[in-house]
């Protein structure tokens, strides 16, 4: 993280992956102020799947690595953070840390773009967007469906609209190799990977309900409410924790 944007935030290091100890303001300064500066940068909402998908993708694990804010999203993370004794960081959702950049951008007249998910979701998200949010100024909306062709022409209106802020729904890795393949050609623009947020935000999958929220288990509320998640999460989640267990070379309390 750059130091002089940073301010006094730290980096732990969790299996070489690097995990920025904010809570929920100090992420939102951060990214308040690289949208000021139109520095442009990558956001991760970093979980043990992402870690673990990218000790087999080199290219997953570059764009993790060379992101400019990691925040601790998975509960997975916040438990590996517990074991190095780092107690007062709360596990802080993507989604939650990605409403507050959006309702700070409609108050501060920032610009938004939106790519990801199917165009029915877009179209009702944005709908729902500008109800809630009367000053939105979202300039750029489209699905994330598309070929090379149509990727070209995307990345031409973007770099020639310069959002400050685009939510990327591709789902992991696409979006972060997304992100890190696009990082030069829009480079005042601070980019935010989402994953299914854009479903939530157009009322298409519902949130865990609060109490599973409160224990840490959002993830157990979406394997039980999408089974199709169990091969992506087992054997993940224990070896993650294994891996944190024994590996404390790369487990460290500074990054
Ligand atoms: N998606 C997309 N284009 C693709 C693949 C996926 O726009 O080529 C969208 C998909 O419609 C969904 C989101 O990416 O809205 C992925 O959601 P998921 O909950 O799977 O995200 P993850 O668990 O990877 O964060």
């Amino acid at each position: 993280m750059s130091q002089e944007i940073g301010s006094n935030n730290l980096r732990a290091c969790i299996l070489g992956y690097p995990v920025d100890l904010v809570n929920m303001d100090d992420a939102v300064c951060f990214a308040d102020n690289y949208i000021k500066k139109s520095t442009g940068g990558h956001v991760v909402t970093l979980n043990p799947e992402m870690i673990m998908q990218g000790e087999k993708n080199t290219q997953l694990s570059t764009a993790l690595k060379s992101a400019d804010l990691i925040i601790p999203d998975g509960i997975g993370i916040i438990k590996a953070l517990n074991k190095l004794e780092i107690k007062h960081i709360k596990q802080l959702p993507g989604i939650e840390f990605s409403e507050k950049l959006i309702s700070t951008c409609a108050e501060k007249g920032y610009t938004i773009a939106f790519l990801g998910a199917s165009k029915d979701t877009v179209d009702i998200m944005v709908k729902n967007l500008k109800e809630k949010y009367p000053s939105i100024n979202i300039i750029f909306a489209r699905d994330g469906y598309f070929d090379e062709n149509a990727e070209t022409d995307i990345i031409g209106q973007l770099a020639d609209l310069k959002p400050d802020v685009l939510f990327i729904a591709l789902g992991v890795p696409k979006q972060e190799l997304w992100i890190l393949k696009y990082k030069n050609t829009l480079n005042s623009t601070l980019m935010v990977g989402v994953g299914g947020s854009f479903d939530v935000w157009a009322n298409k999958v519902k949130r865990a309900p609060f109490i599973f929220r409160k224990f840490g288990l959002e993830w157990f509320f979406r394997l039980i409410s999408q089974p199709s998640r169990f091969s992506r999460m087992f054997p993940t989640l224990p070896l993650f924790f294994i891996k944190v267990a024994l590996d404390n070379k790369n487990t460290r309390k500074e990054f």
